[in-house]
């Protein structure tokens, strides 16, 4: 195997522009999608442009290498994912060619919400609509023929294609649309077909022994007009009986109303034909001008049969959309978005949305009242929480299943709603007879099912809710498939109506078309006589394919023996075992939603920064998945490709966050990191940086001196030289006294001994406020002795640690939480708030410390700690927190931090700005700050860091206000970076506009300025 990927890195790397990766980083990622199954890729190659694809064709057909074209992996049947050369379209071939008044051009890697936002300046858009949009590319959505809830009136990408530039098998580039049956080249090549007549007229020019490559495009095109042309006449009768016309059918290849009177409409055929016919460099779409006007409602139903009987009454009434919501996806959503809560019925067991068309306003939500008196009229049950018809409200509706859907993975316990039958499609008409015998089956199996349908077009995305294939009985799943789709089948259906067949349904194909698979196999052979194309899709004599390649869940039991396997994952370094792990990994379920880069999200900064797929949470978490689960982990997690991988986290938790699975990324690249770091220890900048507190306490000392030094450029460069620590950083002053070490901590009556008359808060410090911040502590504590509190600040408290944490030193983070643990594990149980006034403190403290020690003690201590401004909001909702507040007539720039995100609790900072009279709060919403802790800090990160934070520092350069806020220390550096104006903590603003500390003012006045922050 090596030697192979050595021989194609010899041979393709010169030969191509683009870049091909063997490295075992790219291996792992790419070996899995969206669906359940995992196989290693020989290589993976990023085209960038159609000569790439030639080029790669050609040496296949001369070298037996099959060829895998991916988009954004998003797919749910593993189309994406084969034994051969992955061709990732996304990474470089993601452009818009050009637009026309009803057309556009496209490369096939852009994705579909992207071109959408494109085609919007031009009042236009690329119809069909999946509910993953935001990360699909097009490419993918021809690889299947994607659809979404409305195709009942719009169908599916097939309908929207006029031609797509195609490279075949041998490296022909070929231009396929609707192809004419006149030219004189196309009758001579009928003529040599005819010859072959009384032969299987395809077994006797099977290509096996012609060297594709030596073909020129016109006479591969010819040739392969003529012979589809024969296939599709010779087969006319089998393709009416056994590929009906159905709504939604992307199963096989679809034969259907390909041949017109006097042309051929291979763009038709070329879509759903998932990367097994060539490989598609270009596409031509059909625009539509943006819907003028539509009405849409969400209707709540006590039972499902109600909703399926609603729906059947609608349909004649022509709607534009009607999908149905199970109870499990209605009580998702509840949760997904508050905006849903109050419109989705706690009790309800169904739900539809229903959409319709028209060319006024009046005219739409009329056929909603239409609709709804033909629901009464006919005695059913039901209650309409939601009617919208302004582009927003009724965008909004539909954000409802597209969040639900995402979020079935989230749903807790060791069973998940896996999708294998997901994609059935029957007449709508036998929707419900369907359901019905669907309900029996899943009684057979005694398994539950979610259930989402785009029902005004037949289309059912069943999923069962069993163990993750590995961990369950996996024969379960074959036999529950083939009960289905035999009934499918059955009632007219198809097993795959958008999502493709890929691993899952390739085996089934058979079944459903009868005959006319051979029919399929010969457009194959003429298409791909070598079966390089993605093989095993569609096309395949493999009967266990849909069993055969299921992701690897279950920790290998060698890894978890003795500390003697360094580097593999012997001893888990983090308080989990390995199979706790291997459960955060599995949750991933590959929906490529943190590939998504454009807000509500901010996800992972390093894939918003360099769009690599190995960079996603997803790659992530499939590297892990694979070193606890896999053979070869230990050379997995110390190869140079991984570690790259590994080094691009600092602990930002967005994923997190964002992942409707909430995979714990963070904390698995946590373990993989301390397991590196155990086996090769820290770097020299890394140890320094982490541990910046145990020197800041001498650089307090000599602060002067410290303070001029660190101003001076050339010391700064001897400084980097030495330490590591960029030399253009602005950094903070040191102070000349540690908080910790003013007074107010030091004297006696600083303790927490129960007894006080009033309520007690014990503050957690942390390293900023301590050393460069000491105002901002005082700040904090007269702030909270104005609302009547006695504070009481630990003087033994540390760091909180979470440098250290970050960059995998656990051990010297394990120290520090223990001396913390031990300041704060009594005042905790006497039931005292731990307040924090540095969101990361807060972070570490409720969700790192735990992880760390796995003691009572330590999860007292989270449960005690909260933020500063979620403690002082809490405050003011119970009416408790004082309003006598001064004006403050300033503008000023508010940014919130990923840390503070992460601990879910909203923006209670900068709610609290709001309550100071006569401030302008401008919120700058540009995601991470790119400096994370001590990370932007190294001159190794530097430029990476200013990169991520380039947003946010763009706008402080030029934003009309007098400073910057945040709560974060860290993020304050990146906002002062190039900064003309200062920052501050909000809690410093409370205090000022408090009256409590009148030198404050002073703060929002000294700029900062060389390489000193404010
Ligand atoms: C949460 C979730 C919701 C979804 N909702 C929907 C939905 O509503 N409707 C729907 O239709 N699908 C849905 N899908 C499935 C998936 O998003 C679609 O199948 C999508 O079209 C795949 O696009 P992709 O870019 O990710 O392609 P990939 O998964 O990378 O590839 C899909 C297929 O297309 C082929 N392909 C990719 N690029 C090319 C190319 N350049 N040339 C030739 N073949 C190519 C691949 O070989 C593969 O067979 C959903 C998936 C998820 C995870
Ligand atoms: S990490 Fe989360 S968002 Fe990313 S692919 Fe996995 S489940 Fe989806
Ligand atoms: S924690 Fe932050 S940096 Fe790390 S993978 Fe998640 S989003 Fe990316």
């Amino acid at each position: 195997m090596d030697e192979l990927r050595r021989r194609l890195t010899d041979d393709l790397t010169d030969a191509i522009e683009g870049e091909l990766r063997i490295d075992r980083a790219a291996i792992a990622v790419f070996s899995t999608d969206a669906s359940l199954y995992e196989i290693e890729p020989l290589a993976v190659v990023f085209p960038r442009q159609a000569k790439d694809v030639e080029v790669l064709a050609s040496y296949s057909a001369d070298n037996g290498i099959p060829l895998i074209p991916r988009g954004a992996g998003s797919g749910l049947a593993g189309g994406a994912i084969g034994r051969g050369i992955i061709v990732d379209f996304s990474r470089h071939m993601n452009q818009v060619v050009s637009i026309g008044s009803d057309r556009v051009r496209v490369q096939p890697g852009i994705v579909r919400e992207q071109l959408n936002q494109i085609l919007r300046e031009h009042g236009r858009y690329f119809a069909p609509d999946p509910s993953s949009s935001r990360v699909m590319t097009i490419g993918g959505m021809l690889g299947v023929d994607a659809a979404g809830s409305h195709a009942v009136r719009i169908g599916s990408t097939r309908d929207h294609v006029e031609s797509i530039e195609c490279v075949l098998s041998g490296g022909q580039r070929l231009e396929l649309g609707r192809e004419s049956l006149q030219s004189e080249t196309i009758a001579q090549a009928s003529l040599i077909h005819a010859a072959h007549e009384g032969a299987p007229s395809f077994e006797s020019v099977r290509m096996e022994t012609l060297r594709l490559s030596s073909q020129t495009p016109a006479t591969r095109k010819a040739d392969l007009i003529s012979r589809i042309r024969l296939l599709l006449s010779e087969n006319e009768s089998l393709i009416r009986q056994y590929q009906p016309a159905l709504l939604r059918n992307c199963s096989g290849y679809m034969l259907r109303g390909i041949q017109r009177t006097n042309y051929l409409d291979l763009a038709r055929l070329l879509v759903g034909s998932e990367g097994t016919l060539g490989l598609f460099t270009e596409a031509t779409l059909f625009t539509m001008p943006l819907p003028a006007h539509r009405s849409a409602a969400l209707l709540m139903f006590n039972t499902l049969d109600q909703a399926v009987q609603a729906m059947q009454l609608l349909l004649p009434l022509d709607p534009s959309a009607c999908d149905l919501l199970d109870r499990r996806l209605l009580s998702l959503g509840r949760g997904a978005d508050p905006r849903f809560r109050d419109i989705i019925l706690p009790e309800a067991e169904a739900g539809l949305i229903v959409e319709f068309p028209g060319s006024s306003e009046r005219e739409v939500l009329q056929r909603l009242d239409d609709s709804q008196r033909l629901l009464r009229d006919r005695g059913i049950e039901f209650q309409m929480t939601r009617q919208a018809s302004t582009f927003d409200d009724v965008e909004l509706l539909w954000s409802l299943p597209a969040q639900v859907v995402s979020l079935l993975a989230s749903l807790k316990g060791t069973s998940r709603p896996l999708p294998f039958v997901e994609d059935m499609a029957v007449p709508p008409d036998r929707l419900a007879e369907f359901m019905v015998s669907a309900q029996k089956i899943f009684q057979k199996h005694e398994v539950t099912a979610t259930l989402y349908s785009h029902a005004a077009s037949g289309q059912l995305h069943f999923r069962p809710i069993l163990p993750v294939p590995g961990r369950g009985d996996e024969t379960l799943i074959e036999a529950i498939a083939r009960d289905l789709y035999r009934q499918v089948i059955q009632v007219g259906g198809t097993i795959s109506g958008e999502h493709g067949d890929g691993l899952s349904r390739t085996a089934f194909i058979r079944t459903q078309y009868g005959p006319l698979y051979r029919a399929f196999q010969q457009l194959k052979e003429i298409f791909d006589p070598l079966r390089l194309m993605n093989p095993d899709k569609i096309i395949s004599n493999d009967p266990q394919l849909t069993v055969k390649h299921f992701r690897r869940t279950r920790p290998n039991a060698n890894h978890t023996e003795s500390a003697t396997a360094a580097p593999l994952l012997p001893v888990m370094q983090l308080g989990w075992s390995a199979d706790e792990a291997a459960d955060a990994a599995v949750r991933c379920n590959g929906c490529g939603t943190c590939r998504v880069v454009t807000p509500p999200e901010r996800m992972c900064p390093f894939v918003e920064n360099d769009g690599d797929e190995e960079l996603t949470p997803r790659a992530k978490a499939n590297l892990l998945r694979q070193s606890l689960c896999g053979d070869s982990h230990g050379e997995l997690l110390t190869s140079e490709s991984v570690t790259r991988v590994l080094n691009s986290c600092f602990n930002c938790k967005q994923c997190q966050l964002d992942c409707p699975s909430e995979v714990d990324i963070p904390h698995l690249i946590l373990e993989a990191r301390a397991q590196y770091v155990q086996a090769h220890g820290l770097s020299k900048t890394a140890w320094l940086l982490s541990r910046v507190h145990t020197y800041a306490r001498m650089a307090s000392r000599f602060s002067f001196v410290t303070n001029q030094l660190l101003k001076n450029t050339l010391f700064r460069r001897f400084f980097q030289r030495v330490l590591g620590i960029a030399a253009e950083r602005r950094l903070p002053r040191f102070a000349r006294t540690p908080f910790l070490a003013s007074l107010r901590v030091q004297r006696e009556d600083n303790n927490g001994l129960p007894g006080s008359s009033k309520p007690t808060v014990v503050y957690f410090v942390d390293y900023f406020a301590n050393h460069h911040d000491p105002e901002l502590a005082e700040a904090f504590v007269r702030v909270l002795e104005h609302n009547g509190y006695r504070v009481f600040i630990p003087p033994a408290q540390t760091v909180s640690g979470m440098s250290m944490l970050t960059v995998g030193d656990l051990v010297a983070a394990r120290a520090v939480a223990e001396q913390n643990i031990r300041e704060l594990a009594e005042p905790a149980r006497e039931g005292y708030p731990i307040v924090c006034t540095e969101p990361s403190a807060a972070l570490c403290l409720t969700q790192e410390y735990p992880m760390l020690l796995s003691s009572n003690d330590a999860e007292v201590v989270a449960q005690q700690t909260i933020d500063a401004g979620t403690f002082l909001m809490d405050l003011h909702r119970r009416g408790r927190l004082k309003k006598d507040f001064s004006p403050l007539t300033i503008r000023i720039a508010w940014h919130t931090p990923c840390h503070t995100k992460a601990l879910r609790r909203g923006q209670p900072m900068l709610e609290l700005l709001h309550l100071i009279p006569g401030i302008t709060v401008l919120n700058i919403e540009k995601g991470c700050t790119g400096m994370a802790g001590t990370f932007g800090l190294a001159a190794e990160n530097f430029v990476q860091s200013l990169k991520i934070g380039a947003g946010l520092i763009e706008e402080m350069k030029t934003i009309d206000a007098v400073a910057g806020v945040t709560d974060c220390s860290s993020c304050r550096m990146q906002m002062e970076q190039s900064s003309s104006i200062p920052t501050i903590h909000p809690i410093k603003l409370l205090a000022l506009s408090y009256g409590l500390m009148p030198r404050l003012a002073e703060r929002l006045k000294s700029k900062p300025a060389g390489l000193s922050m404010s």
